[in-house]
C-alpha cells in the first residue's frame, strides 16, 4: 500500500497544516478557499468524477447517484486520481474514515464548495474551441480593413 495512503489510515497526515504568514496571503488563501474544487472525469465505473480543493482541503467524489465531499490530504487525492482503480481507494481510504464535508455545486462555474454562499467562480478561463474557418475569414478581413 502506498505510503500517503498509509499515513492516513493512521492519521499522521491530518495534523500536518501549511503555514504562511501575512494579512495578503491570508486573504489570498481566504479567496481561493472560495473557489471551491473543479472535477474532471475519472476513469473508473463507480466514480463519475472527482476533485480536489487545495485551499480547504477539500475532495469531492461524484457518483451516479451521489456528491461525496472529504477533507482529506492532498496526497490522497492524487492517489485516488492515479489509481487504476479509484473506487477502492475511495472504499479503503476515505468513506468512513476521513471526516465528511457538505458540498453543493455552483450552477455557473460547475464547481463544488462548502460554503456557496462564501463562494466566488474563479475568473473567466479562455475559450478552449478553436475559431472555426468562418471566424478565421472574417478576423482575417476585420485585419486587412476589407468587410
Ligand atoms: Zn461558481
Amino acid at each position: 500500500m502506498a505510503e500517503a495512503v498509509q499515513c492516513v489510515l493512521e492519521a499522521r497526515c491530518l495534523t500536518r497544516a501549511p503555514r504562511e504568514t501575512g494579512d495578503l496571503l491570508a486573504r489570498r488563501r481566504q479567496r481561493a478557499a472560495q473557489i471551491g474544487a473543479k472535477v474532471e472525469h475519472v476513469g473508473s465505473a463507480w466514480i463519475k468524477s472527482a476533485g480536489y480543493d487545495e485551499a480547504t482541503g477539500t475532495m469531492v467524489v461524484t457518483t451516479a447517484a451521489h456528491e461525496y465531499g472529504h477533507r482529506v490530504p492532498p496526497e490522497v487525492f492524487s492517489e485516488m486520481s492515479r489509481s487504476r482503480k479509484p473506487g477502492r481507494v475511495f472504499n479503503q481510504v476515505v468513506r468512513g474514515v476521513a471526516a465528511r464535508v457538505e458540498i453543493s455545486r455552483c450552477e455557473r462555474c460547475e464547481r463544488y464548495t462548502a460554503d456557496l454562499t462564501a463562494h466566488h467562480c474563479p475568473p473567466k478561463e479562455a475559450p478552449r474551441q478553436h475559431a472555426t474557418p468562418l471566424q478565421n475569414e472574417l478576423s482575417r478581413r476585420r485585419f486587412l480593413g476589407d468587410s
